[in-house]
C-alpha cells in the first residue's frame, strides 16, 4: 500500500494521515515533521533545512529527496507507506518513481482531499493551539470547553502566524499553485484520487477506506 496524501492547508490531511496509519499499519511519512525533528536534534541537515523553512522557502530538491529515499529504504516501508508533505516538485515525483523502482515497488494511489477555498479560509482562521501541548480547536466547529483555554491544561489558546486571516489567503494561494503541476502530473499517470473533505472526518475516511481497502487483501 505505497501511498500520498495530498492537500491544501486545513483540508484535513494530518486528520486523515492518522486514521490511515492506524488502521493500516503503515509509516507515516511527513517530509515537514522529518524537518522539524532534524532541527530539534540540531543535525547538519536540521541546519540546514531550517535556514529555508524559517523563510518559507522548500527545502533544496536534493537534500529532500536524500531524506526521503533514506527512510523508504528502511525495513518497516516493505509493507507500504503514507508520503506527506512529500513530493512537493516535479523533480521530486520524477526522483520518488525512480526510488520505487529502485526498490522493485511502484505507487498505488495519490489521495487529493479537495475542501472549498472559502471553507478552508474559516478552518484557518478559526483555528487555536495550546502553546503548552500542541491541542488544537477551532473557535466555531470544535470550541474549548471554556473560551480561550486548553481542555487539557488550562493554558492560554493562541493563533498560529500563519493562520492570521491576512497570511491565509496568501498561503492557500502559493500552496495552489505549487501543486497544480504535481496534480497534473499525477492525473496524467491515472494515479490520483479525488476524495471530498468538505464532509465529517469519518465521511471523509470512510472515502479514503473503500479505495484502500482493496490493496491490503
Ligand atoms: P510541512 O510541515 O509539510 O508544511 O513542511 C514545513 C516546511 O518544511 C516547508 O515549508 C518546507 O520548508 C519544508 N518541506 C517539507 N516538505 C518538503 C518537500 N517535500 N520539499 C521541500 N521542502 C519541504
Amino acid at each position: 500500500m505505497n501511498l500520498i496524501l495530498m492537500g491544501l492547508p486545513g483540508a484535513g490531511k494530518g486528520t486523515q494521515a492518522e486514521k490511515i496509519v492506524e488502521k493500516y499499519s503503515i509509516p507515516h511519512i511527513s517530509t515537514g515533521d522529518m524537518f522539524r525533528s532534524a532541527i530539534k536534534e540540531g543535525t547538519p541537515l536540521g541546519k540546514e533545512a531550517k535556514s529555508y523553512m524559517d523563510q518559507g522557502d522548500l527545502v533544496p530538491d536534493e537534500v529532500t529527496i536524500g531524506i526521503v529515499k533514506e527512510r523508504l529504504s528502511k525495513p518497516d516501508c516493505e509493507k507500504g507507506f503514507l508520503l506527506d508533505g512529500f513530493p512537493r516538485t516535479v523533480a521530486q515525483a520524477e526522483a520518488l518513481e525512480k526510488l520505487l523502482s529502485e526498490l522493485n515497488t511502484k505507487l498505488d494511489y495519490v489521495l487529493h482531499v479537495q475542501v472549498p477555498e472559502e471553507k478552508l479560509v474559516d478552518r484557518l482562521t478559526g483555528r487555536r493551539i495550546c502553546p503548552e501541548c500542541g491541542a488544537t480547536f477551532h473557535v466555531e466547529f470544535n470550541p474549548p470547553k471554556q473560551d480561550g483555554k486548553c481542555d487539557v491544561d488550562g493554558a492560554t489558546l493562541m493563533q498560529r502566524e500563519d493562520d492570521q486571516p491576512e497570511t491565509v489567503k496568501n498561503r492557500l494561494n502559493v500552496n495552489m499553485e505549487q501543486t497544480k503541476p504535481l496534480l497534473d502530473y499525477y492525473g496524467d499517470k491515472g494515479y490520483l484520487v479525488d476524495v471530498n473533505g468538505d464532509k465529517h472526518i469519518d465521511d471523509v475516511f470512510e472515502q479514503i477506506d473503500e479505495k484502500i481497502g482493496g490493496l491490503a487483501k
